[in-house]
């Protein structure tokens, strides 16, 4: 029977664990931390039975994936998605439908129905063409087409369709998630991909918090006769076992300094030089009868972006791209409570958040954060009973894949989203046969759906077969 050995238990790392132990071959996991999931954990850190997601927290791209159904998942949705709120009270709201969303967009509703409903109606099978390697034979030519057109734009080009400062907000808030300056080419893609992923099947939580997607996945590896080691960090070749397939759900660095000489010059020097994007200072608090925000549609939604108008986002991206942390960053705010409340204790909870900041930025954004939810939620402050904080430099230390703080595992340039971290037609494979690359770093990136490993496991299953076809 073939062997396998995957190193990292991210999403993707269990990802391409399951894929490959599916097709029948026995995978062991090498897991660094203590605890499995990578981006996908949860912790009662602050207070017994308060349940915090230590990274990732709501998955558009996550739910539809049939990657991860039949696990035993239980996806919950909180009444609305994301709500933007403005300094005059109002805010951009966004419904898991396109009809409701455009009914509260009044002016700009007929456009951003135009952009979302033909694509959200089409993305289960969109999704077959951009959840995977992106420079390859789409099989639903037509549905990408009419999608991915805006795409290629400048969110600051595409946010030019709309007229109200509500609907331009919504979508730049949603956009900055590419963590890139928003005048550049394509950087409407991966908020494109997010809103239309999120009106197909809606901003939904883990029940149980981010981890429940982990144990899931692992529950079902060791269902197959997997196996998973925690507590090993890999850091040379000679530690990996032999194995016919060896998949690292780690960064480029990573796969460069272990594989050192055995990779092929040309690929060392690509990881080597891979490109990071900025950082994420991350706030967990406690909350006592929740956020008072002043706009009430945020008292119902999942994910609340604190950035101001359209503008204000630009600049911030723009700022913290050039290594500067602006006044006030943009904030991500996570109540998915409101959706899971299991995780609250009584009329406590669980309140996740964290600024854009410089890749490595060294400073604390705690009160730069408070700040910014107390623009939008006069009174916050009083209400905090703990929080733990997560530098850029504490982020690197829990997850070496998250370099200076940047949750992304790479730069989402036009060049690393499109290929990946070199350019090259088969983004998972390293050039060593048999090691392949399967982390966020790949196609289609960043996200706790998986489908960067089980791309990469497709991938490393298709040569094992021909390879063996061709030494019988
Ligand atoms: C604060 C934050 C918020 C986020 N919010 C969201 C969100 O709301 N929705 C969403 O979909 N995504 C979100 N993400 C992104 C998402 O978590 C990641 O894109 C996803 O986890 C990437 O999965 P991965 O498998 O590629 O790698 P990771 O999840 O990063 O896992 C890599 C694993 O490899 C291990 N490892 C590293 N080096 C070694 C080594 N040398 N030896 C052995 N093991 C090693 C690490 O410990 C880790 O377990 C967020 C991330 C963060 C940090």
């Amino acid at each position: 029977m073939s062997t396998a050995t995957v190193v990292g238990s991210g999403p993707n790392g269990l990802a391409a664990a399951l894929t490959l132990a599916r097709a029948g071959i026995t995978v062991t996991v090498l897991e660094a931390a203590d605890q499995i999931g990578g981006g996908t954990r949860s912790s009662e850190a602050l207070l017994p039975g308060l349940l915090h997601d230590h990274c990732s927290a709501i998955h558009p791209m996550a739910v539809g994936s049939p990657l991860l159904a039949d696990l035993g998942i239980q996806w919950r949705w909180p009444e609305l998605d994301c709500v933007h709120p403005l300094d005059d009270g109002t805010a951009g709201v966004l419904h898991r439908s396109v009809e409701d969303t455009a009914a509260g967009l009044g002016i700009d509703g007929s456009r951003w129905r135009t952009l979302f409903s033909g694509p959200a109606a089409d993305f289960d099978a969109l999704s077959q063409d951009i959840m995977g390697p992106l420079l390859r034979m789409p099989r639903h030519p037509l549905a990408l087409a009419r999608f991915g057109a805006p795409t290629v734009l400048p969110a600051t080009a595409l946010a030019r369709v709309f007229r109200s400062e509500a609907a331009k907000a919504l979508f730049g808030g949603v956009a900055a998630h590419a963590f890139r300056p928003l005048h550049l080419p394509m950087t409407s893609a991966i908020g494109l991909g997010i809103l239309t992923a999120g009106h197909r099947h809606g901003w939904a939580v883990a029940a149980g918090g981010s981890g429940a997607i982990a144990t899931a996945m692992a529950a079902e590896l060791t269902r197959l006769g997997g196996s998973i080691e925690t507590g090993v960090r890999v850091s040379a070749a000679n530690q990996l076992p032999p194995s016919e397939i060896t998949m690292f759900d780690l960064a480029p660095e990573a796969v460069a300094q272990i594989l050192g000489d055995r990779l092929p010059r040309r690929v060392s020097r690509a990881y080597r030089n891979f490109r990071r994007g900025p950082g994420a200072f991350k706030v967990d608090f406690a909350v006592q009868g929740g956020v008072p925000w002043r706009n009430p549609d945020a008292h119902r939604a999942g994910t609340v972006h604190l950035g101001g108008s359209f503008e204000e986002v630009v600049s911030t991206e723009r700022a913290i791209h050039a290594g500067r942390l602006p006044d006030r960053p943009f904030v991500l705010v996570g109540q998915q409570y409101l959706a899971d409340p299991q995780r609250s204790v009584g009329d406590v909870h669980p309140v996740w958040s964290y600024a854009h900041v410089p890749n490595g930025y060294t400073g604390n954004a705690t009160e730069a954060i408070i700040a910014q939810i107390e623009r939008f939620a006069p009174g916050f402050r009083d209400r905090i009973l703990d929080h733990t904080t997560r530098s850029t430099v504490a982020m690197a230390d829990y997850n070496a894949n998250y370099a200076g703080g940047d949750i992304m595992t790479g730069a989402k340039d036009i060049r690393q989203l499109t290929f990946g971290p070199r350019i090259t037609l088969s983004p998972y494979s390293t050039g060593l046969p048999g090691h392949y690359i399967c982390s966020a770093a790949t196609p289609p990136g960043p996200g706790a759906h998986g489908m960067c490993g089980y791309h990469a496991a497709r991938s490393a299953l298709t040569k094992l077969t021909h390879h063996q076809e061709v030494s019988r």
